[in-house]
């Protein structure tokens, strides 16, 4: 597992001073750091006879899925990994995909598999990530990985929560003794990223759509996390002052900009620090499962010494 919530008393340089209160936390300038560092372990292992390789599924045709897995591409090609594209029609058979995954499985280029979700209706999403071999499983979204997450063992941390905490260990930030609020309790985005948390030493409430009062228990909040899926849901009456806000939300507006789950104007004139979007969230989910390929791949040059 990771290193998450580590303190650091390095000066953080992933904020940067525009005119106003909060910080802005850059997930491109993060990620562009961490991924330089990739390039060059990614070349050290291929000089050992195993490249990192990712390989990507896409089913349907849905355009923000498209942006996300071109982007995934892209970021391999960037960090020197090895990578593979398998798209399928939104009505393909979904044993065409199952026989896809058991063949990419067995694939000593491979080190990484990733399903694009969501998936068409016919088929059942937990089914197929359940096929990808755990070893090659980099989103971190089989059962048996959560489980391992959830004991602080050695596994795949699912990767957007990772980004998230990559935010508070390059700003020096401790989460010991902090109240979090994680608003969302996906099994993708809202529970790991509360283990997380947890993990790191705060202490750590789950809201969700039942919630009674969200605004009280946001305002509690030292580390606010917003997955929820609804644009500006979280808005700046809802913010502790000087509290951390990651904001994992991505929403696609009307006019076509795209935007988060909190109010980012009113949000930054109360929090210390937080996340754009984009820039923020969305390109260090990608960084980090370059890392979770790089980890894979690293696994396999080990056991082959
Ligand atoms: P889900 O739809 O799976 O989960 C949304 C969560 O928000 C649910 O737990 C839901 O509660 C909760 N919720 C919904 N409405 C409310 C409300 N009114 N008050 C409180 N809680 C509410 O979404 P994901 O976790 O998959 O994604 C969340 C967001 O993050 C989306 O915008 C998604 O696009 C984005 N995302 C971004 C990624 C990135 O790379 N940055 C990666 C993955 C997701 P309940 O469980 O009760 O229904």
């Amino acid at each position: 597992m990771g290193k998450s919530g580590v303190e650091n008393s390095e000066p953080f340089p992933f904020f940067s001073e525009i005119n106003m209160t909060a910080q802005i936390l850059d997930g491109n300038a993060l990620g562009q750091k961490l991924r330089a560092g990739f390039k060059q372990k990614a070349d050290e292992l291929a000089a050992q006879g195993v490249r990192p390789g990712l390989a990507v599924i896409l089913v349907g045709e849905d355009p923000a899925s498209q942006v996300y897995v071109r982007n995934k591409v892209n970021g391999c090609a960037q960090a020197g990994f090895y990578s593979e594209k398998h798209t399928y029609a939104p009505d393909v058979d979904p044993k065409i995909v199952f026989d896809k995954i058991a063949e990419l499985n067995a694939d000593p280029k491979i080190h990484g598999i990733l399903v694009q979700l969501p998936l068409p209706k016919h088929f059942d999403a937990e089914a197929v990530l359940d096929a990808i071999s755990s070893e090659k499983d980099v989103d971190g979204f089989r059962a048996e990985n959560i489980g391992a997450l959830v004991q602080g063992q050695r596994c795949f941390i699912p990767c957007t929560p990772y980004g998230a905490m990559k935010f508070f260990e390059e700003a020096g930030i401790s989460l010991k003794g902090k109240d979090a609020v994680v608003v969302g309790r996906s099994n993708i985005v809202g529970k790991p990223m509360a283990m997380l948390l947890m993990h790191a030493g705060a202490t750590v409430t789950i809201c969700h759509s039942q919630t009674k009062d969200l605004k009280a228990n946001c305002l509690r909040a030292d580390v606010l996390v917003a997955a929820i899926g609804r644009p500006k849901f979280i808005t700046g009456d809802m913010v502790k002052p000087g509290a951390v806000v990651i904001d994992v939300g991505i929403n696609r507006l009307p006019d076509g900009k795209l935007c988060g789950d909190v109010d980012f104007e009113s949000a930054k004139e109360v929090a210390s620090a937080i996340t754009p979007v984009p820039g923020g969230a969305g390109p260090m989910t990608i960084t980090m499962l370059l890392a979770n390929t790089l980890e894979s791949a690293e696994r396999v040059a080990a056991a082959k010494k």
